[in-house]
């Protein structure tokens, strides 16, 4: 499923592996075990930023996973996940 990251110092619902960052994450589908199925696609996903980044792995703004060629505000993850 699709889920908004959404980068946060303060309440942080993960971390990325490598540097601690914490996201706010907000799901396109709120069941349990569907959540827990996507995080390792997430968890790899952050990796996958520090392999291509130099400087700042990840985004300041908020990103989706999948990737998704839309807004992320209006991606099924930000308004299902009541993100805005
Ligand atoms: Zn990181």
């Amino acid at each position: 499923m699709q889920v908004l990251c959404h980068p946060s110092d303060g309440h942080a619902d993960i971390q990325c592996p490598v540097c601690n960052q914490g996201f706010r994450v907000f799901w396109e589908r709120s069941s349990a075990p569907d959540q827990k199925a996507t995080l390792p696609e997430i968890y790899q996903e952050l990796r996958n930023h520090h392999r291509d980044a130099s400087v700042a792995a990840h985004p300041d703004a908020p990103f989706n996973i999948p990737s998704w060629s839309g807004l992320p505000h209006f991606s099924a993850a930000a308004l299902l996940g009541g993100a805005y």
